[in-house]
């Protein structure tokens, strides 16, 4: 079935009806750009139910309406037919500029490029970025960036929706357009995608002509900063006017009183002067112990997102396009479904793991010519799974939950009091602290009333000890422990 004109007068009344339900604004941000394109017979058995397809000219679009607004979407077309079940939402580009049968997402220029890079062919990436920017002034060339980290080779799922919409809206924002969210802060485990969401900023940054500068923060500490210090104010200005995008990667490296200090000046006056910024960690801003309030305060001001465990239909999404990938490069390269959903469900926490085992898988089967069955993606995989990783907690938040355990206040454990009954909540504390954070034990010392490493040190070695050997003691940990990661 096709568009009829009685079909475009009923999406006419759909888009009025969404209109009103969502007014001004998100009507036209999510919907202006919508097109009817047909309305078909359902796939199901039921042949008198059908199908809506909806075009929008962004994948972007695509998905953010596809998670956000299908229903409300069908309930509106419902109302003009009852038949209808439901959407099929496409992305406009790619029916118009490919031919019909291939699928943009899995054979575009940019799985060849992805393709190339995975098998190390040394393609040269297909747009000419523009760092390093600043030639001729060593210290503010930007970090490398890596041609298979854009937009078009980052899944989009639950876990990462929100962080993927920030980027992109940062990185298509006209020149003259008010900054929305500035600065954005995506801050994540390992191997999540911060760095990956990053550098897709930057490359877009080359078609939207914004001057931009990616930097890790170990590259931001010893280039850019020192060449603040000893550049001429001339020189210096010359070499950052007009940069308008500033991305800093792995803030948690940054280092050093007075680097941070710089840093902290830095930042606040790249946001006063209008440039964007964005940056990336593993923690969120108010964790950044190290860095003082007004830097700490400064990026919680813009949008700060987290991105989270990727859901298994992401994970197997990513594995999917990884495959396509590979087939590209090595079309006998065959991976059978249940072994790659047994993949996505073994290696649940990191998407650099799944990376990890379809390269495995791949250099095996090149290289002994075995095929992929699921007892070789067992084998290749052993050493990739982890127990479940433990949910982030904060130091904080022990303290308050073994306080309350032990019926001390929070306090008594900052203090210096050396009484029996706060010194085992302490140390219990003390220990969780060590097991259940990445802090280091300084780092544990400063947020236990400025005690030195080496009572830290003391406690966990101490606390470790009664658990072997006091099994009432490890179930009371345990139990804590329980809590703590609820
Ligand atoms: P992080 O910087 O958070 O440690 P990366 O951005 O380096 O993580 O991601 C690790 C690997 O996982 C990279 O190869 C990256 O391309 C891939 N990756 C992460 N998230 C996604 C995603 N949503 N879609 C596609 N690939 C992803
Ligand atoms: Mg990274």
């Amino acid at each position: 079935m096709t568009s009829t004109s009685t079909d475009q007068e009923r999406w006419r009344r759909v888009k009025e009806r969404l209109h009103s339900e969502l007014g001004d604004d998100v009507f036209t941000s999510w919907f202006g750009r919508m097109e009817f394109e047909q309305i078909s017979n359902s796939a199901g058995p039921n042949k008198d139910q059908h199908i809506v397809t909806l075009t929008v000219p962004t994948r972007f679009l695509k998905n953010w309406v596809g998670n956000h607004y299908r229903d409300r979407v069908v309930r509106a077309w419902q109302v003009e037919d009852e038949s209808i079940l439901g959407i099929d939402l496409r992305v406009r580009s790619a029916t118009i500029k490919l031919p019909p049968p291939v699928r943009e997402e899995e054979s575009g220029p940019n799985a060849k490029r992805f393709a190339a890079a995975v098998s190390g062919a040394n393609e040269p990436p297909l747009c000419n970025p523009r760092m390093p920017l600043m030639r001729g002034h060593e210290a503010l060339t930007g970090s490398p960036l890596d041609p298979r980290l854009t937009f078009e080779n980052f899944v989009v799922g639950r876990n990462n929706t929100l962080a993927h919409a920030a980027a992109t809206q940062v990185a298509t924002a006209d020149h003259n357009e008010k900054l929305m969210f500035n600065p954005l802060y995506v801050h994540a485990r390992v191997g999540l995608g911060k760095t990956h969401l990053l550098q897709a900023i930057a490359w877009a940054g080359n078609t939207t002509e914004r001057k931009t500068l990616y930097l890790t923060a170990e590259r931001f500490m010893y280039g850019f900063i020192s060449a603040m210090r000893t550049q001429t104010t001339l020189a210096f200005k010359e070499a950052v006017r007009g940069i308008e995008l500033l991305i800093i990667d792995d803030l948690q490296f940054l280092q050093g009183r007075s680097t941070q200090a710089e840093f902290c000046h830095t930042l606040n006056s790249l946001i006063d002067a209008g440039w964007q910024a964005v940056i990336a960690s593993d923690r969120p801003p108010s964790d950044h112990e190290d860095l003082d309030d007004r830097v700490r305060s400064r990026l919680s001001g813009g949008l700060v997102v987290e991105i989270g465990s990727p859901g298994e239909e992401l994970r197997v999404e990513i594995l999917e396009s990884r495959l396509a990938a590979a087939k590209m490069m090595h079309p006998a390269f065959e991976v059978l479904r249940a072994v790659l959903l047994h993949v996505a469900k073994s290696l649940t926490h990191n998407v650099r793991d799944l990376d990890g085992a379809m390269n495995r898988l791949l250099g095996r089967n090149k290289l002994t010519g075995e095929p992929v069955t699921l007892e070789m993606a067992e084998r290749e995989m052993r050493d990739l799974i982890r127990p479940v990783e433990l949910k982030r907690v904060r130091i904080e938040e022990i303290q308050r939950i073994v306080a309350r355990h032990y019926n001390v206040g929070r306090s008594d454990l900052l203090s210096s009091r050396r009484t029996a009954n706060v010194v085992r909540p302490r140390q219990v504390a003390m220990y969780l602290s060590k097991i259940l954070t990445l802090r280091s034990f300084p780092d544990i010392g400063r947020r236990f009333g400025g005690r030195d490493h080496t009572t830290v040190l003391h406690a966990v070695r101490k606390m470790e000890n009664l658990v072997s050997i006091d099994s009432v003691f490890a179930e009371e940990i345990e139990a804590l422990k329980r809590q703590l990661q609820d």
